[in-house]
């Protein structure tokens, strides 16, 4: 017989199951009516009726425009609420701390910058993140918006479950605590993730709808990690450091890696390596773009063979996880599309037939992928498990 503390658990599991479907349904679809909503998810009207009056009460769902077409009474179509609350992203990059405040509805509100450098103290460059999430904290408080939390992405290793990068090898940062000392300064929920992963989480959530059940999304800079999105997750590993895609081996006699060994995929695919391979030392990437769109046939050779080596790793990720989705970004975004036919010409040739059937790969069309993701680690949270928020507003 249950015990009725495990019914009330049920209870609690598929409430907070149907109320994570709902939003995430209106997050897709835009805007949806009741009847709609219930259809879809196969709830009953009265289970989708009970989730949404909630939902409003907390204003996180909003009533909106009428519904005129079709036939039968016109109904109060629902929508996230955009002053639902708002989510603050950012990344710290090797050259730049970019910080956004995005609404419930992932739109971003508000961004700010500011140029580092590697050589610049550890500690000065915390305190200016600091100080730009503060600014968006406050610019929030002004809009009376209510904050939900602060995502952070970084380039290196992150231990997310635990809120601490554990290495930034191109800032050379070692056990940066970031949870536990933001959220004694900010006092709010803080996720962190390694910048790929955001990249990915951020792609997918917004620019790809839920159209990619299995991504990678590449991001290509000095470094370069994959983003690993499985069955609609994001795959972190047994320790949280899966995705160093940039250390798969893909030769044997390559050149020396910063890990140490050597033959590494990021020595044949990323800005060092285009720089080594062109002979430009102070390589200025929209200078490398212009040149390949006026053909300067030295730089197109460069293009082209490192276009071959990404196509290869490309190839050895499809056999690996069938993927359906690559997304190519990071850094060098702005010379990728020059290398893309290539890369699939490659791809094509190297992998699998029935693993690279019906596979795309692409170039992301915006170069903030990474901070956008880190606000959806905030959104996401609360997409997943929506309950304690709503308790907490009604
Ligand atoms: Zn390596």
């Amino acid at each position: 017989m249950q015990r009725v503390s495990d019914k009330k658990a049920d209870q609690v599991t598929v409430r907070r199951f149907n109320m994570s479907a709902i939003l995430k349904l209106l997050r897709e679809r835009g805007t949806l009516a009741r009847a709609d909503l219930a259809k879809e998810l196969g709830m009953t009207r009265n289970t989708a009726s009970n989730i949404v009056t909630d939902l409003l009460q907390a204003g996180l769902v909003v009533e909106t425009e009428f519904r005129r077409s079709g036939a039968g009474r016109p109904g109060l179509l629902l929508e996230l609420a955009p002053n639902g609350g708002f989510a603050v992203g950012a990344e710290i990059d090797i050259n730049r701390i970019i910080v956004i405040a995005a609404d419930f509805n992932g739109e971003i509100l508000w961004e700010q910058s500011s140029g580092i450098s590697p050589s610049k103290p550890k500690d000065d460059c915390i305190r200016e993140a600091e100080q730009l999430v503060q600014d968006a904290l406050d610019w929030g408080k002004g809009e009376g918006l209510k904050p939900l939390g602060i995502g952070l992405g970084l380039a290196g290793l992150v231990d997310s479950e635990n809120g601490m990068l554990t290495y930034a090898p191109t800032l050379n940062w070692t056990h940066v605590p970031f949870r536990s000392m933001w959220e004694e300064r900010f006092e709010l929920p803080i996720y962190i993730d390694n910048e790929a992963n955001t990249s990915a989480l951020g792609y997918h959530t917004y620019s790809d709808r839920s159209k990619a059940k299995n991504l990678a999304y590449l991001s290509i800079g000095v470094g370069m990690a994959a983003g690993l999105m499985l069955e609609g997750h994001l795959f972190h590993g047994s320790n949280g450091f899966a995705g160093q895609a940039g250390h798969m081996k893909i030769r044997t006699d390559g050149v020396n890696c910063t890990c140490g060994d050597k033959g590494c995929w990021v020595t044949e695919v990323s800005i060092t390596a285009l720089s080594r391979k062109a002979d430009l030392p102070d390589l200025d990437l929209r200078s490398v773009a212009q040149l390949l769109r006026e053909h300067d046939a030295k730089l197109l050779e460069v293009s082209d063979e490192m276009a071959e080596m990404l196509g290869l790793g490309i190839a050895n990720l499809v056999n690996l996880f069938n993927l359906d989705t690559v997304v190519l970004g990071g850094a060098m975004r702005p010379v990728l599309p020059y290398m893309l036919e290539k890369t699939r010409a490659v791809v094509d040739q190297r992998a699998l037939k029935q693993p690279r059937a019906n596979m795309r790969i692409k170039v992301t069309g915006r170069d903030n992928d990474s901070v956008f993701g880190a606000a959806c680690l905030v959104l996401d949270t609360i997409m997943n498990d929506p309950v304690p928020l709503v308790r907490s507003l009604i």
